[in-house]
C-alpha cells in the first residue's frame, strides 16, 4: 500500500496516471475513520481508476483548540481500515508544516452567502478553513471525481460552489450518511461518548424522523418548536441550533416554498459536539 506524507512525492506519482487519463477519485478526511468515511471511499474504488485518501486534521478549520487537541490521531489503524476496502488505495497523510509550509491561516472565500449559516455562525472561520484545505487538497490530487459525506451537508454544498468559483474542473459527488444501527450518525467525535451515552445520542435522529413526518402538515415553525421542545425534557442535551433550510441556499426558513428542504441540528452531549440533518421531502 502506497502512503504519502510528501505532496511533491504524491504529484509525481499522479502524473503517471494523468498521462494515461486515467480518472482519479479523492476522499479527504480528518482520520479516525470509520464505517461513514469507507463508504465513501467504496464508491470512489467502484468508479474510478485511482482512489486517493487524504488523513489530514486541518487545524486552520477548527474554532475550539480544545477540539482540536483532543481530535483522535489513529494513522495505523486507518491505514488497516482502508486495506479493508482495497491495498491499491493511495494514502496521503502529510504534516501541517507540509500543507501550510509554516503559515497555518486560512484564506478568506466569498461562497455566496452558505457560509454565514448553521455551522458558520456558529463555528467562526470554520468554512475559511475548509476552503483553505480542500482547494490545497484538490490542487495536489488534481481527481476528476471528489466524494464528500450530505453528514456535513453545509460543507459539501460549500464544496460544490468552491469547485464552480474556481473553476475546478472537479465532479462532486455527495455521499449518504452512515449510521449505527440506532440511528447515530456515525463520526469519528462519537469515540469520546461512553456506550451509554451513545444509546442517548439516538434520541437525536428520532426526533429528526418525527420532524420529519411533523413536516408534511406541519408549519416550519411548529416543526421547530416541536424539536425544541422535545430536547428541552432531555437536559443531557444542549441544544446549538435546529434549523430548517432549503438545500439551494441554506437560508433558515420560515414559510415553504417549492422547493428541497433539510432539517440541520447541532447539540452537546456530555461536550461533544454532534451534528446531523434530515431531507424533509
Ligand atoms: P471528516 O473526517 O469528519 O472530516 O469526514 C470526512 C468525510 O467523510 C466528509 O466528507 C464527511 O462528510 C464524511 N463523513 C463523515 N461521517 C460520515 C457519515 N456518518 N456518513 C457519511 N459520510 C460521512
Amino acid at each position: 500500500m502506497l502512503i504519502f506524507n510528501n505532496k511533491a512525492d504524491l504529484i509525481s506519482h499522479l502524473s503517471t496516471y494523468k498521462n494515461n487519463k486515467s480518472t482519479i477519485g479523492f476522499v479527504p478526511t480528518m482520520g479516525a475513520l470509520h464505517k461513514g468515511h469507507l463508504s465513501l471511499l467504496e464508491k470512489s474504488f467502484q468508479e474510478n481508476i485511482i482512489t486517493v485518501i487524504s488523513i489530514f486534521v486541518n487545524p486552520t478549520q477548527f474554532n475550539n483548540q480544545e477540539d482540536l487537541k483532543k481530535y483522535p490521531r489513529t494513522l495505523e489503524a486507518d491505514v488497516e481500515k482502508i486495506k479493508t476496502v482495497s491495498d491499491a488505495i493511495i494514502v496521503f497523510a502529510p504534516s501541517v508544516d507540509e500543507m501550510y509550509d509554516g503559515n497555518t491561516e486560512s484564506a478568506h472565500f466569498s461562497f455566496d452567502g452558505l457560509e454565514y449559516q448553521m455551522e458558520g455562525s456558529h463555528r467562526p472561520g470554520h468554512f475559511d478553513g475548509v476552503g483553505t484545505i480542500v482547494k490545497k487538497l484538490f490542487e495536489i490530487v488534481k481527481p476528476t471525481n471528489a466524494y464528500f459525506g450530505e453528514k456535513d451537508f453545509q460543507q459539501l454544498q460549500i464544496v460544490k460552489k468552491l469547485v464552480q468559483k474556481t473553476g475546478m474542473p472537479i465532479n462532486i459527488v455527495g455521499c449518504p450518511i452512515s449510521r449505527e444501527e440506532n440511528g447515530l450518525a456515525m463520526s469519528s467525535r462519537n469515540g469520546r461518548l461512553t456506550d451509554e451515552e451513545k444509546n442517548k445520542a439516538a434520541f437525536i435522529y428520532k426526533t429528526l424522523k418525527e420532524a420529519r413526518e411533523k413536516f408534511v402538515n406541519e408549519s416550519i415553525e411548529a416543526v421547530k418548536k416541536y424539536v425544541y421542545d422535545a430536547f428541552s425534557t432531555h437536559p443531557e442535551f444542549k441544544m446549538d441550533y435546529f434549523e430548517i433550510a432549503a438545500e439551494d441556499d441554506l437560508v433558515p426558513a420560515n414559510t415553504k416554498d417549492n422547493k428541497e428542504y433539510r432539517g440541520f441540528i447541532a447539540v452537546f452531549l456530555s461536550n461533544v459536539r454532534l451534528i446531523d440533518n434530515i431531507s424533509l421531502n
